[in-house]
C-alpha cells in the first residue's frame, strides 16, 4: 500500500445523472493540471462482471481498454480529460467483487472462517481501491461510486469508504454530489433534499467534507452559509455546479470554484504550482467558436439512446475543433432506411458513419446507407460493424455475390465474406471472450490511412469477434476494395479503403476509444476534413 497516495471518493445523493463523472474527471483535470499524477475509477454496484454482456439500451455503451477491459461509459470520460489510458483496474462491479471472494473462498484462502460482506467483501473493495494508488504510484486516486446514497446495492461501497476514513483520515475525503432544486411556484432554491440526502450518508457512519452542488441558478453566500450549517462541512467546502453548455467548460467552472484548492486543504497537500488549463481552453475556444459548419449522419441501431454512441460523438467534438468546425450529429435509425427513402433521409449530410453494433437488426438499412455514400462519392467513416456492412455491401453490389454475408447473421452462406476466426468457434461465454483491447496494425504507405496517422504502425483497440475473410482479399482489391491497414501478426485485415472514391475508409478496430481533447483521433480528424471538402 503507498503511503502517499490520497484517495478522494464521490458519491451521489438526491437523485442519479447528476454527472458524477464529468465532476470527479473535472478535479482530476485540475490536480493533473497542477503537476500531481492523478488516476480515476469507478464502482459500480450491479452484479454483472462487467458491462460486457449489457445491452447498450441498458448502459449506454461500453468502453474498451488497451488491456481489453469492457467498462463503464464513464472511463471515456476519465481518458478523454485526462488524455491518460486507465486499465481493468480503472472500473470495478459487484459482480467482480463477489467473483474474486467467491474464488478465494473454494481455494480455501478464508481458512475456514465464515465469509461475509464485512470483513471480506469490503476487504476485497478497499483493495481494488488502494492497489491501484500503490501500483502505480499515483498522488490522487479519484472513486466514484455508481448509484445513489440509499440504494440497498451501494451499501458495501459507503462501508468501505467508512472503514478507509476510519483506518486513515489523513488520506481520505469524501466529495458528495447534490441536486438543489429551483422551486418556480416558490421562486427559490431548496437546500432539504441535499439535507436529507447527508443524513442519509450520516447514518451510513460518512460525514462528506465536502459538497457539489448541481443546480440550475447562482447559489448566493447565504444558501452556501446554510448547506454548510445544516451539513456540517466548511463554507468554502460548499461548491456549486451550475448547468454547463458543454461538460468540457466544467474543469474551467470547477476551477473557478476552486474545488481543487478546497481539495488539496482538506488533504493537507501542498501544490507548488496553480492550475494550468491554458491548452483545455484553447480547444474549448476552438469548440465553441467553429468557422465551419457539417453534418454528418450517424447511422445505427440504438440512436434513441445516444450514450450508446458517447465515444463517437466525443471523438467528433475533438476532431471537429482540430478542424475549426462544428459537426452536427443526424442520428438515423438504421432499422428506417431502404432503398426507396435512403436519398430522403441522407439528403444534404456531408458524410456518413456507420456504427459498430451486433447482430441482424438494421442490417438492411446500413446496407443501403453504405451502397448511397459509395455510389454518391459522400464521405463515409465505417466502424468495426461498419466495416463489415462496407465489405459486405461491397460483395453484393460490386463482386456480383448476392448472397454475401457475414456469418454472424446468416451461418451458412455461400460467401461468407465476414466470418468467425477458428479461435472463437469453441468459445461458449459471452462475457469477456470476444477480440479485445489493444492490437498493432500496419498501415499501407500512401494509403488514407497513413496520411492521417503519418506512420506506418499504429495501435488500437478491438471489441468483436467477427473478421474480414481473407480468402476473399485478393477479388477485393482487384475491384478496388483495398486493405490499407493489416495486423502484422496475423494478417488480419484492419482497414480498408476504396480506390476512386474521395473517402471511404472503414476499421475494423474502435478509433473512438482513444480520441482525447488533447489528442484527437487522426481517422476522425481526416474524415471530417474530407466532410468539409465535400
Ligand atoms: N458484431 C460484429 C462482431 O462481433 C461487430 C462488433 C462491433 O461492431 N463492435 O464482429
Amino acid at each position: 500500500m503507498s503511503e502517499n497516495t490520497k484517495y478522494i471518493f464521490v458519491t451521489g445523493g438526491v437523485t442519479s445523472s447528476l454527472g458524477k463523472g464529468i465532476i470527479s474527471a473535472s478535479l482530476a483535470k485540475l490536480l493533473q493540471s497542477r503537476g500531481f499524477s492523478v488516476t480515476l475509477q469507478k464502482l459500480d454496484p450491479y452484479i454483472n462482471v462487467d458491462p460486457g454482456t449489457l445491452n447498450p439500451y441498458e448502459h449506454g455503451e461500453c468502453f474498451v481498454t488497451d488491456d481489453g477491459a469492457e467498462t463503464d461509459l464513464d472511463l471515456g470520460h476519465y481518458e478523454r480529460f485526462l488524455n491518460v489510458p486507465t486499465s481493468q483496474s480503472n472500473n470495478i462491479t459487484t459482480g467482480r467483487i463477489y467473483q474474486s471472494v467467491i474464488e478465494k473462498e473454494r481455494r480455501g484462502e478464508y481458512l475456514g472462517k465464515t465469509v461475509q460482506i464485512i470483513p471480506h467483501i469490503t476487504d476485497e473493495i478497499k483493495r481494488c481501491i488502494q492497489i491501484l494508488g500503490s501500483k502505480n504510484d499515483f498522488d490522487f486516486v479519484i472513486t466514484e461510486i455508481g448509484g445513489t446514497v440509499g440504494d440497498i446495492e451501494s451499501l458495501p461501497y459507503i462501508e468501505a469508504v467508512r472503514q478507509m476514513k476510519w483506518e486513515r483520515d489523513e488520506d481520505v475525503i469524501v466529495i458528495h454530489l447534490t441536486l438543489i432544486p429551483f422551486l418556480s411556484a416558490a421562486g427559490e432554491l431548496k437546500t432539504k433534499p441535499t439535507q436529507h440526502s447527508v443524513k442519509m450518508l450520516l447514518e451510513n457512519g460518512v460525514q462528506p467534507d465536502i459538497l457539489v452542488c448541481r443546480t440550475e441558478h447562482e447559489l448566493n453566500q447565504s444558501i452556501r452559509n446554510k448547506i454548510a450549517k445544516f451539513c456540517n462541512v466548511t463554507s468554502n467546502a460548499v461548491i456549486q455546479s451550475i448547468d454547463a453548455e458543454t461538460i468540457y467548460d466544467v474543469p474551467v467552472l470547477m476551477m473557478e470554484e476552486k474545488l481543487d484548492e478546497v481539495v488539496l486543504e482538506k488533504l493537507n497537500v501542498k501544490s507548488k504550482k496553480k492550475p494550468d488549463l491554458k491548452k483545455w481552453e484553447d480547444f474549448l475556444y476552438r469548440h465553441k467558436h467553429p468557422k465551419h459548419q457539417v453534418t454528418i449522419a450517424l447511422i445505427g441501431k440504438y440512436v434513441e439512446l445516444k450514450d450508446s454512441y458517447k465515444s463517437i460523438a466525443e471523438a467528433f467534438n475533438h476532431a471537429g475543433a482540430a478542424n475549426e468546425t462544428h459537426v452536427d450529429i443526424r442520428w438515423v435509425h438504421s432499422e428506417e432506411i431502404y432503398a426507396k427513402n435512403v436519398a430522403e433521409k441522407l439528403d444534404g449530410v456531408d458524410g456518413i458513419l456507420v456504427a459498430p453494433g451486433f447482430g441482424s437488426r438494421g442490417i438492411d438499412g446500413k446496407i443501403e446507407a453504405i451502397k448511397y455514400a459509395r455510389e454518391n462519392k459522400i464521405p463515409f467513416f465505417g466502424i468495426c460493424l461498419g466495416m463489415q456492412i462496407a465489405t459486405i455491401e461491397f460483395a453484393r453490389n460490386v463482386l456480383g455475390y448476392p448472397d454475401a454475408h457475414s456469418t454472424e447473421m446468416k451461418e451458412y452462406t455461400q460467401h461468407p465474406v465476414i466470418c468467425l476466426m477458428a479461435e472463437q468457434k469453441s468459445i461458449v461465454n459471452k462475457g469477456g471472450t470476444m477480440r479485445l483491447g489493444s492490437y498493432p496494425c500496419r498501415l499501407v504507405k500512401g494509403s488514407k490511412a497513413y496520411k492521417a496517422y503519418g506512420k506506418e504502425m499504429i495501435e488500437e483497440r478491438h471489441r468483436h469477434r467477427f473478421e474480414f475473410n481473407n480468402d476473399y482479399k485478393e477479388q477485393f482489391e482487384k475491384a478496388g476494395f483495398k486493405a490499407t491497414g493489416i495486423n502484422p501478426d496475423s494478417g488480419l485485415v484492419e482497414i480498408i479503403e476504396l480506390d476512386n472514391h474521395p473517402y471511404f475508409v472503414a476499421a475494423q478496430f474502435h478509433p473512438e476509444y482513444k480520441s482525447t481533447v488533447m489528442n484527437p483521433h487522426p481517422l476522425f480528424v481526416s474524415f471530417v476534413k474530407a466532410t468539409l471538402k465535400k
